[in-house]
């Protein structure tokens, strides 16, 4: 008999099952055999979604229209208006046909290195970086390129790193700020000054805005194309619903850039899934078009958990957490910890380690190995506030 796992095309076959997802399904599995698992794991809001939003699509769900195939590329109120937003918040000004909507701003990213990459392509992806990225790009024929950073730059890279990096075949410059999973956010010139080169050398700039409304302290989100006008012709912004107003299930994002480019990415969006749910689209309306005070609200929230959580970990030692600026994870080094006894296990790596902490402490924290950054580990913040005490209260429980 054939082995069926021979068969699978090599393309698919050297996809690596998403990390973070892998770590949150073992908490949950843990959790659903009746263990009292802390899961740090998920970048998943842990508020319901805002009341308006969810009485916008239960009214879209009565409407026949909202039953029916729509346009694949989306709604088009909701790409007008997400055209409106991205001129108000991006300072990038763009019309409706240049917005795509999508199943997710994870769908948006895949659209977009399926559309703008040919074999051999290599693509700069800051490390460390959110698994997706570098699975999207070499799905798409293309190479990723990771550029480091470290604590010693607050997890930036420098046109150094970026200008070291760079080759004839460097097609493309993914962003991200606030970053997941380091937390770091660019100071606006540090935005323009990275824009400048990449428009300098004619590379086109990907960057990925989810985050852009959870900033703290004095830190300010700037939009790259909102900050240089000439990465704007060469450049795809990449958003969705799912983090600013808790609507991860939703699976609503989208990709802005180029009419032309968005046109071929409406294509091959029109041969894989169509349009994205109306009823979804519709509340996606409701949350970019209504009220933003609850994106206030919920970035509180957030900020209070974050300070909390930072300050917890840092207490910890052998752990040594820089204070996270944007998104809502934290990213400590657990480098102090690796070798150490604990409870009769000696994890020499922090994959390791994320296994002992979750079998000794019925913690779940994703190992920094999954981007690309080993002796760190991503904790998400993102959860209520008496989980998050108790879990890291676990965690120093069992470091100290
Ligand atoms: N970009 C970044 C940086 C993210 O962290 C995530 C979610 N983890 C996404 C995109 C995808 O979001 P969505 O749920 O809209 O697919």
């Amino acid at each position: 008999m054939t082995d069926p796992s021979a068969q699978i095309s090599r393309r698919v076959a050297a996809i690596e099952e998403s990390a973070t997802l892998a770590v949150d399904a073992k908490a949950k599995a843990l959790k659903a055999a009746g263990d009292d698992v802390i899961g740090f794991g998920a970048g998943e809001p842990d508020f319901p979604t805002p009341a308006h939003i969810v009485e916008a699509a239960i009214e879209a769900a009565r409407i026949p229209r909202n039953h029916r195939y729509t346009a694949a590329a989306g709604l088009p109120e909701l790409r007008e208006a997400v055209a409106a937003k991205t001129s108000r918040d991006s300072g990038w000004d763009v019309a409706a046909n240049q917005v795509l909507i999508t199943n997710g701003a994870k769908h948006a990213v895949y659209n977009t290195f399926a559309t703008l990459c040919d074999p051999g392509d290599e693509v700069l992806v800051p490390a460390p970086y959110w698994v997706t990225y570098p699975e999207s790009i070499r799905l798409a024929g293309g190479v990723p390129v990771p550029v480091a950073s470290d604590e010693s730059t607050g997890f930036r890279v420098t046109i150094d790193s970026l200008e070291a990096a760079r080759t004839p075949r460097t097609k493309i410059l993914l962003f991200v700020s606030p970053s997941n999973p380091t937390g770091a956010v660019y100071p606006p010139e540090q935005v323009a000054e990275v824009g400048r080169w990449a428009a300098d050398n004619g590379l086109w700039v990907v960057t990925d805005e989810i985050y852009e409304h959870l900033v703290y302290g004095d830190n300010r989100f700037s939009s790259m194309p909102g900050e240089v006008a000439d990465v704007g012709e060469r450049c795809v912004v990449i958003n969705g619903v799912a983090k600013s107003y808790a609507m991860t299930g939703w699976r609503v994002g989208w990709m802005v850039g180029p009419a032309a480019v968005i046109k071929a990415a409406a294509n091959l969006q029109s041969h894989a899934t169509s349009n994205v749910a109306n009823v979804s689209q519709m509340a996606a309306l409701a949350a970019v078009g209504g009220d933003q005070a609850c994106v206030a609200t919920m970035r509180e929230a957030f900020d209070r958990r974050r300070r909390l959580m930072y300050e917890l970990l840092d207490a910890i030692p052998g752990v040594t957490c820089p204070e996270p600026e944007g998104a809502f994870y934290a990213f400590p080094s657990f480098a102090g910890v690796l070798g150490r006894d604990l409870e009769g296990r000696r994890p020499a790596t922090t994959l390791e380690l994320a296994d002992v902490v979750l079998d000794k402490a019925k913690v779940a924290i994703v190992p920094g190995e999954a981007f690309g950054a080993p002796g760190y580990a991503r904790l998400s913040y993102a959860l209520g506030d008496e989980a998050l005490a108790e879990g890291v209260k676990r965690l120093a429980a069992l470091l100290s």
